[in-house]
C-alpha cells in the first residue's frame, strides 16, 4: 500500500485508522470510544478498553508460540547468554510479580528499576506492567544524584537495583549508589531488591529494607499472578528525561496507545512479525529500550535480542556475528555506535553471512553522510535514519519499508509516521514554511497514541515545556528542521542548540555534518562561543580517524576543516577556532555534552556532568584549551 494513502487516513480519519490498528492487540475490555479530546492538548486513546501491556506481551504468545525464543539476553560482559523462551519467560514474569505482591507492591504504585541490560531488567518491567504498577527505568550508568531527583519524583514504593553493572570489563557496584541516592532522597522507597549476578561481593544488608531477588524467587516458586486489566489511559510507566531546568521530567506513558502503536510500528516501520528476530542495541533504560527492546517485539510474538556490553568486545565483530547466529531481520542501534565501529576494519562486519539482516535503523541523533555511507557500504542494506523522542515513544519521522519502502535520503529521516500531523513552522510568525526554508518542527495535537500523556504529576510543565511556545496550540519538538520539494524532512539540531554568528542563525550540527564530511575527522562537536565582534563564532573540537601528534598534520586536518565548512555551508560559518582531541565529551546514550564543551571554552563552570560517559573527554578538552587551537593559515 502506498505510504501517502495510510498516512492521509491516519490523520483525516484519526478514529477510523486507530479503531482498525487498536484490533492488533488483545482487549479485555474493548474500548467505547477511540478518541476523546474535549480538553487539547490532553487527549485520551481507546477510552474504556482495558487492557494489559504484560498479557499482550507474553501471555496471548504461549499457546501458539510457548517454545519459540521471545528474549536472548547476551553479556559480553558477563560471558553469559540466555536464550528465553515465551514459556520461560511466563514463568519468570509471574514469578517477579509474585515477588513483587510479597513486597506489598500493587497496582498504581511507581517501582523504580535500576538495572543493566539483563534479563531480570525485562522480567522486571514485565510484572510491573502485569500487576499495573507503574515502572520507572532508570538508566544503570546515571549517578546517585540523578537517582535521587527521580525517586523524589516518583515516590517509588520499591527500588529494584542490580548488584553491579560492568563497563569494558570494570566492575561498577550499585548498591553504593543506591544508599547514596536513598540518603539523599526525601521520600526513599520502602524496600530495595537487590538481583545479584555474584559481580559485587555482598555488602551488609540494610535490615528491614533490602531483600534479595534470589530468596524471594525460589519462596515463590512457579506461582501465577493474574493480570490487572488496566484502563487504557492508566499510566505504564514514567521514563526520565532532562529538559531546560534541573529537574528531570517524568515522560507519562499509557497503557492500550501505547501498545496499539507499537504494534502498529513493528509491522509498518521495523517490518518484524511473530517468529522474526529484532536487535536493538539501547540500553533498556532509554526510550528505545522499553520500546523495541521490550515491549514491540514481544506484543507482536517476536525475538528480541538484549546486548550488554560494549560494541567491540570480544572484537568489532560482535553485534555482527549475533546477526548471523540468530538470524536477526531488523537491527536498531545509533550513529554514535556506527561512529565507534568505524574506526575499525570494516571487514569486522563484511566477514559475517547477514542474508537474514533487511534493514539497520539508527536514531537518537543525527546520522551525519559520511557513517551513514559507510555502514551501507559495511552491510549493503538499507540504513534507515529514524527521528523521536523520548516524549513519542516510537519513531516520528522514518521511512516505512514494513509499509511501502521509499528511496533513502542521506541525512533525512524521511516522512511523518502514521499519525503524527506535523509541520514545519516560522518560530516568529508560526506560520508554516515553504520547502526547503528552515523552521521549528512541530505536531498538532492531538498527539497519535503512544506519545507521552502528560509529564508525571505535572500538567503544568507539560504544557509549558511543549505547548506553549506558538500562538496556536501546537507541540514543539524543539528541533530545527527542513522539508525539501518531496516531502523528505531534514533535522538541523535543537533550537535550543543554535548560535547566531554576525547575525546569522546557524545549526552547530549543520556545521559538525559539514566538518565530518572532511575525511580525516572522525566526529566533531561545534558550539558557539562568545566573540566580541560577530556575538558568537563556530569552534570545532574534533577526534581525527588517525590520531597524530605531527603539528603539520594537525594544522593540515585543522584547514581541511575550515576549508570544507567554508565550501559547504559559507564563510559565515568557517570555524573560529579548531582544537583536535582524542576524545568527545558525551553522555551514556552518546549525546555530545556540547553544553559543558562551551561552558569550558568560555572558562566557566562546565556544570551537570552526571551523565558524562568518560571523564578523560573532559580533561582532554580543557588540555586542548590550554594548548590553544591548531593554527594554519
Ligand atoms: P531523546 O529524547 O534523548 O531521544 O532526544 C531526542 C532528540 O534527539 C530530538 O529532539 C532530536 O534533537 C535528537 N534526535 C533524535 N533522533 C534524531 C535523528 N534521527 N536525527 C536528528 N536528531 C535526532
Amino acid at each position: 500500500m502506498a505510504y501517502e494513502d495510510v498516512y492521509r487516513r491516519s490523520i483525516e480519519q484519526p478514529e477510523a485508522f486507530w479503531g482498525d490498528e487498536a484490533k492488533a492487540i488483545h482487549w479485555h475490555v474493548p474500548p467505547r470510544q477511540v478518541l476523546e479530546y474535549s480538553q487539547p492538548p490532553f487527549r485520551r486513546w481507546f477510552v474504556g478498553g482495558q487492557t494489559n501491556l504484560c498479557y499482550n506481551a507474553v501471555d496471548r504468545h504461549v499457546a501458539e508460540r510457548g517454545d519459540q525464543l521471545a528474549l536472548v539476553a547476551v553479556s559480553t560482559e558477563t560471558d553469559v547468554t540466555r536464550e528465553i523462551s515465551y514459556r520461560e519467560l511466563y514463568r519468570e514474569v509471574n514469578a517477579f510479580a509474585a515477588v513483587l505482591k510479597r513486597l506489598d507492591v500493587g497496582r498504581g504504585d511507581r517501582v523504580v528499576i535500576y538495572m543493566p541490560n539483563m534479563a531480570e531488567a525485562v522480567f522486571a518491567m514485565l510484572a510491573c506492567a502485569r500487576i499495573g504498577a507503574v515502572h520507572s527505568v532508570v538508566f544503570g550508568g546515571f549517578a546517585a544524584h540523578n537517582l535521587a531527583l527521580r525517586i523524589d519524583d516518583a515516590q517509588p514504593k520499591l527500588l529494584i537495583a542490580a548488584d553491579a553493572g560492568s563497563r569494558g570489563g570494570k566492575v561498577i557496584p550499585y548498591k553504593p549508589l543506591v544508599d547514596e541516592a536513598c540518603a539523599k532522597a526525601n521520600t526513599p522507597p520502602a524496600k530495595v531488591l537487590i538481583v545479584s549476578r555474584g559481580l559485587d561481593a555482598a555488602e551488609p544488608k540494610i535490615a528491614g529494607r533490602d531483600e534479595d531477588y534470589a530468596t524471594l524467587r525460589a519462596a515463590v516458586g512457579d506461582a501465577e499472578v493474574p493480570v490487572e486489566w488496566l484502563e487504557s489511559n492508566e499510566p505504564s510507566y514514567l521514563l526520565y528525561t532532562s529538559g531546560t531546568t534541573g529537574k528531570p521530567k517524568g515522560v507519562q506513558r499509557d497503557v492500550g496507545g501505547y501498545a496499539v502503536a507499537l504494534a502498529l510500528s513493528m509491522r509498518t516501520v521495523f517490518d518484524v512479525g511473530p517468529g522474526q528476530v529484532m536487535f536493538s542495541t539501547s540500553d533498556v533504560g532509554w526510550a528505545v529500550g522499553h520500546s523495541y527492546n521490550v515491549y514491540g517485539p514481544l506484543i507482536v510474538g517476536a525475538t528480541s535480542v538484549l546486548y550488554e556490553g560494549l560494541p567491540i568486545t570480544p572484537d568489532a565483530g560482535i553485534w555482527w556475528a549475533l546477526c548471523e547466529q540468530y538470524g536477526v531481520r531488523t537491527m536498531f542501534s545509533s550513529p554514535t555506535a556506527v561512529r565507534v565501529l568505524k574506526k575499525h576494519d570494516i571487514d569486522f562486519i563484511k566477514r559475517h553471512d547477514l542474508s537474514e539482516l533487511k534493514y539497520l535503523f539508527l536514531a537518537g541523533e543525527p546520522l551525519d553522510e559520511p557513517t551513514a555511507h559507510w555502514i551501507t557500504d559495511a552491510i549493503g542494506k538499507p540504513v534507515i535514519d529514524n527521528y523521536w523522542q523520548t516524549e513519542t515513544g516510537w519513531p516520528a519521522l522514518t521511512l516505512l519499508p514494513g509499509l511501502d519502502m521509499k528511496p533513502v535520503r542521506f541525512g533525512s529521516p524521511g516522512f511523518p509516521n502514521l499519525g503524527y500531523r506535523m509541520k514545519v513552522i516560522d518560530e516568529s510568525t508560526g506560520e508554516e514554511v515553504g520547502p526547503c526554508k528552515k523552521g521549528v518542527l512541530v505536531m498538532q495535537p492531538p498527539l497519535p497514541p503512544g506519545c507521552m500523556t502528560t509529564i508525571w504529576n505535572d500538567d503544568a510543565r507539560f504544557l509549558s515545556s511543549y505547548f506553549s511556545h506558538f500562538k496556536e496550540l501546537l507541540y514543539s519538538s524543539l528541533d530545527w528542521a527542513i522539508r525539501d520539494e518531496d516531502g523528505y524532512t531534514f533535522i538541523l539540531g535543537r533550537t535550543d542548540d543554535v548560535i547566531n554568528v554576525a547575525g546569522h542563525r546557524l545549526g552547530t550540527r549543520e556545521i559538525e555534518e559539514s566538518v565530518s564530511g572532511f575525511p580525516a575527522v572522525a566526529e566533531a562537536a561545534v558550539i558557539g562561543v562568545a566573540d566580541e565582534l560577530k556575538g558568537q563564532v563556530p569552534v570545532v573540537f574534533a577526534t581525527l580517524r588517525q590520531a597524530t601528534d605531527e603539528p603539520h598534520e594537525r594544522v593540515q586536518a585543522a584547514d581541511g576543516m575550515r576549508r570544507t565548512v567554508e565550501q559547504s555551508l559559507g564563510a559565515v560559518a568557517r570555524p573560529a577556532r579548531v582544537y583536535i582531541v582524542n576524545a568527545l565529551p558525551k553522555t551514556r546514550s552518546g549525546k555530545l555534552l556540547r553544553r559543558s564543551l562551551q561552558a569550558l571554552a568560555q572558562g566557566a563552570d562546565p556544570g551537570d556532568l552526571s551523565t558524562l560517559d568518560d571523564p578523560n573527554a573532559l580533561e582532554e578538552v580543557r588540555r586542548a584549551l590550554q594548548r590553544g587551537p591548531e593554527v594554519g593559515s
